[in-house]
């Protein structure tokens, strides 16, 4: 292990606050991690480069600043890419073992690492420490899983139609892609798209986001470390100014063959048009406004449960977390009171490096004024607020219940992003279907019944990209991850997400004699 640099001691009061009395609390957090993995410059060809200016990271939830760290503008992102265009022709080489090989040292560095990787995530996005750990678990098997994926991109042999061909289709890998990913999975939404792309022989610009680059950062020293090629991995960190200027040459550069992109659909909808004028292949895996619904037959306790784990990860800040409560008029008063009864039991504030808080900060406080801007809009058309309703100190947000919410309401018709459980009433499995598939996302959705006939309609007929049955968890690499509709274009992880990083390529074999 490296020696031990403490960045930064940042002193708060955070109260505890939740639903009832709080208690003040004052405490300094410090965030110990291993030297060599607090990186504050751009990683570019196998080099750590610094930029004319820096640009702060800070603890959400003490507001404290973590670092400075190198604002790379379009210089940095064009030398960004003519790198990894030149390690393209090397990297896509290498056999499909020898990248597995280096994948899978990738992934066993970052499991080594994963307490100071998870201390990286916490400090500078507010997850909770219990959280940012299982989000190590998560980005690392997601380098596992490709590294094994590598070694499985078969080509096709096809019954040819003349006797004199045969006909063959490769898979090649596309070339330099653009990774631009967002602050609320700082090391996952990068590993999902990277480590597929390294396995189909791709080099790769990762732009990542201002909020959280320190966690993209220790990804380079990881890769560099397990022997991944000067050039095969980059990091552009930069600050909101530089961004759209960073993010045009990585959209529009004529090197760049593919860009993958995780965020909101309003910046999708820029990249796109960036994308098109090269017409480069493209990703998408952007917002949601995800239905959650909980029919009379279902198990009331068991879509609390569902409805726990589905809404307060990471403070709400989950694009497949839970948006829109439906909830059938027989169970509607029974699963409002359980659920609440469960926020008091299991919801705690505070910085997210102690060990009892299950709620850190949103991830700025414009974050939490748009949660409190959704509350009021409810409450002023009618919602009742059973649970919550306030913002806290900066960021902190208390978890909020809100009973007798109306589709009219803005928390029913834009995604949250926080610690918001607005409830509708419903009273037929149309009424609800009609409710949930009335929007123009449709990333996850959930519901809980236990009619088996139900089940099936209700899987089959909700708009989304991926559905939890009588389940609120739905992330795991084995499966894949997208949404239909304006939540994006494209699947990541599974055996799917290999594809988004190939192009076939038909072989006409002829002249032989049959
Ligand atoms: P965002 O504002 O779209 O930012 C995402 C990334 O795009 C950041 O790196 C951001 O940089 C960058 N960006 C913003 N404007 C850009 C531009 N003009 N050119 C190039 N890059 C640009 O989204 P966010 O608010 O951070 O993230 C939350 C959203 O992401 C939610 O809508 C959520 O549902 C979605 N999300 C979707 C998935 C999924 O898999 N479908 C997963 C996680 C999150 P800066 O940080 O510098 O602004």
């Amino acid at each position: 292990m490296g020696s031990f640099c403490m960045l930064t001691r940042t002193r708060c009061v955070l109260r505890q606050v939740l639903l009832g009395p709080y208690t003040a609390m004052e405490r300094t957090y410090s965030l110990d991690v291993s030297a060599r993995l607090l990186r504050t410059e751009g990683f570019v060809d196998g080099r750590w480069i610094s930029a004319a200016s820096t640009f702060p990271v800070s603890d959400p939830a003490t507001g404290e600043e973590l670092a400075k760290v190198a604002d790379c503008g379009p210089t940095e992102a064009k030398l960004a890419v003519d790198a990894a265009y030149k390690a393209f022709y090397i990297w896509k080489r290498y056999t499909a073992k020898e990248r597995s090989a280096l994948l899978r040292k990738w992934f066993d560095l970052m499991t080594l690492h994963k307490e100071d990787l998870a201390k990286l995530i916490t400090f500078e996005s507010g997850k909770p420490m219990r959280e940012s750990l299982g989000e190590i678990g998560y980005s690392a098997a997601f380098v596992e899983w490709f590294s094994e994926e590598a070694r499985r991109m078969y080509g096709d042999i096809v019954p040819s139609p003349a006797k004199d061909r045969k006909i063959l289709l490769l898979k090649q890998p596309v070339g330099v892609a653009s990774i631009i990913t967002p602050w609320n999975f700082p090391s996952a939404m990068i590993t999902r798209k990277v480590g597929a792309a390294l396995a189909a022989g791709c080099t790769v610009v990762v732009k990542p986001a201002e909020d959280t680059p320190l966690s993209a950062l220790a990804l380079a020293e990881l890769s560099a470390e397990a022997g991944i090629p000067a050039g095969v991995f980059n990091v552009v960190p930069c600050s909101r100014e530089k961004t759209p200027s960073v993010g045009e040459v990585l959209c529009t550069d004529p090197l760049v063959q593919k860009v993958s992109f995780t965020g909101s659909t309003a910046t999708g909808k820029i990249l796109l048009k960036h994308a098109a004028g090269t017409v480069k292949r493209v990703s998408m895996e952007l917002g949601g406004n995800a239905p959650f619904i909980v029919f009379d037959s279902a198990d009331v306790d068991k879509a609390v449960a569902g409805a726990m784990n589905s809404k307060f990860r990471n403070s709400g800040q989950t694009c497949v977390c839970a948006n829109r409560f439906l909830v059938q008029s027989g169970i509607y008063d029974r699963f409002t009171e359980k659920l609440g009864q469960a926020m008091d039991a299991e919801l705690r504030l505070g910085h997210g490096s102690e060990p009892t808080t299950t709620q850190g900060p949103l991830i700025n406080v414009n974050a939490a004024k748009k949660v409190m801007h959704q509350i009021s809009d409810a409450v002023s058309q009618g919602a009742k607020v059973l649970r919550g309703g306030k913002r806290l100190e900066g960021s902190f947000m208390q978890p909020t219940l809100l009973a007798d919410v109306t589709t009219d309401m803005l928390c029913t018709q834009e995604e949250t992003f926080g610690p918001l459980v607005p409830v509708i009433r419903f009273n037929t499995e149309e009424e609800a279907l009609a409710i949930a598939n009335a929007c123009h996302m449709g990333l996850a959705g959930y519901f809980f019944s236990q009619d088996i006939s139900q089940i099936w309609r209700v899987a089959e007929a909700l708009e989304v990209g991926m559905v939890g049955v009588n389940e609120g968890l739905l992330s795991t690499v084995e499966s894949c991850f997208g949404g239909v509709k304006q939540s994006g274009l494209g699947s990541e992880g599974s055996k799917y997400g290999i594809k988004e990083y190939l192009d076939i390529k038909y072989m006409c074999f002829g002249g032989l004699t049959p």
